[in-house]
């Protein structure tokens, strides 16, 4: 027999399940848990993490009610992630202010443990009935009601299923593949480096540092076990090339902050840079016949907003509304496109309104490229087929120098 032969044979005896979700990231685990939840035989398809810790840290308080909802709540809460007392920041100004978690009605956000996080996620999903495997999706073929999937890693596998939720980050595996393709709003890329600190104790000081300058914008941010992650944020094409350079070029701006610099003061065990894009973007279109992207696939926010696990977590309950479905349904999968074009939207306008607080460095190319509204050109194709690749492209600026 050929190897195409044992191929086919292969997968036409894989199981089916009714959604393979691709990534154990946020958006996968929850997407997964509302499926489960729902009666759908789901299979999750997570990588295993890469050497060192994961950027994105820092959630906002009110993701409790995402959390309640999914039945995580005590779960979080025993984790131990560090509660944060607030933001200071200097922005649009030399004074610092603050925002202290007293007045927020969600109480305090938190420092997350990433990894553990995701841990408890991929467990909850296992709790609920989800078939968690570690491995990586390599090919997603459509098979006429659905879709054969090769899945690589401890145990490989071939797996059929009616729909794919592509929970893959801003990588859109399977979304990139049907034609979809990112509207990119910039290039912002973020330079991290962590951190031992003193040990402080109770006086610890566990506010997020936010802090403003010519070349971009910094965050300092406490994380559990006396460690810390600072980053740069600016735009790639402002930067070196060579690791060397990024290095010195991240040294070299740190000494011109306070807030970032003072807040750093006494850490030692500095790691490695490692440098991660940040931009904003969304999908189009975001979804299509039995595929639909959540969380980063789908759309990617500035950091400064320090909203993108809630939101790809809280995308979750509306994927899942369309993935329900044992057909494709074109009304829900218009519904879902405008629903990510038009949350995107709202966001654009938010980021605009916080970029347009900082107006100290007028001749400063990351200030300039960040003035004004961005607006999306044409709205995303109708949903229900494949289009034309729409490469990678960056959305229009209205107003912008
Ligand atoms: C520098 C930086 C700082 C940030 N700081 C914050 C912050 O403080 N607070 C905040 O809320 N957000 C922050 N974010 C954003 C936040 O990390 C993301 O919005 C969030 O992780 C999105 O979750 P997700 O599940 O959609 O995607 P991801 O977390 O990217 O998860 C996708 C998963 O899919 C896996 N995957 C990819 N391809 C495959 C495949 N073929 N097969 C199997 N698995 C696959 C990946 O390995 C990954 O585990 C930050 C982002 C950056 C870049």
């Amino acid at each position: 027999m050929s190897g195409r032969d044992s191929a086919h044979r292969d997968a036409a005896a894989a199981p089916r399940v009714d959604v393979l979700v691709i990534g154990g990231g946020p958006a996968g685990a929850a997407t997964s848990v509302a499926l489960a939840r729902r009666g759908r035989s789901v299979t999750l398809v997570a990588r295993p993490p890469g050497r060192g810790p994961r950027l994105g840290e820092t959630v906002p308080a009110g993701i409790v009610t995402t959390l309640a909802r999914l039945g995580l709540w005590r779960a979080f809460l025993a984790d131990g992630h560090l509660p944060s007392a607030g933001t200071v920041a200097c922005w649009g100004g030399l004074t610092p202010f603050e925002r202290d978690a007293l007045f927020d009605p969600y109480g305090c956000g938190w420092h997350l443990d990433r990894a553990r996080f995701e841990a408890t996620l991929l467990a909850t999903a296992e709790d609920a009935g989800v078939d968690v495997r570690a491995g990586t999706v390599r090919d997603c073929t459509p098979d006429g009601d659905g879709w054969t999937v090769r899945v690589t890693g401890p145990l490989p596998a071939t797996v059929r299923a009616g729909w794919v939720a592509d929970a893959s980050g801003r990588a859109a595996r399977v979304a990139r593949t049907r034609g979809a393709g990112r509207l990119r709003c910039d290039r912002l890329v973020g330079l991290a480096r962590f951190a031992r600190t003193p040990d402080g104790g109770e006086d610890t000081d566990t506010r997020t540092v936010v802090e403003a300058t010519e070349a971009g914008w910094w965050y300092v941010a406490p994380l559990p076990g006396g460690r810390a992650v600072a980053v740069l944020f600016t735009d790639a094409d402002l930067l070196p090339r060579d690791p060397g350079g990024r290095t010195r070029c991240w040294t070299d701006l740190l000494a011109t902050t306070r807030l970032a610099r003072d807040r750093l003061g006494g850490a030692s065990d500095l790691s490695p840079l490692r440098a991660a894009p940040a931009d904003s973007g969304v999908l189009a279109p975001p979804c299509g016949r039995r595929w639909v992207a959540v969380g980063d696939a789908a759309q990617t926010w500035d950091p400064l907003s320090g909203r993108g696990i809630a939101t790809a977590m809280a995308s979750a309950p509306a994927a899942a509304e369309v993935l329900v479905a044992r057909h494709p349904d074109t009304v829900a999968l218009d519904c879902y496109a405008r629903q990510v074009r038009d949350v995107f939207g709202a966001y654009l306008r938010e980021r605009a309104v916080q970029y347009g607080r900082e107006r100290r460095w007028v001749h400063s190319p990351f200030w300039q490229r960040r003035a004004g509204v961005l607006r999306l050109g044409a709205p995303p194709r109708s949903t229900g087929r494949t289009g034309p690749s729409a490469r990678s492209s960056t959305a229009g600026a209205e107003g912008a120098a």
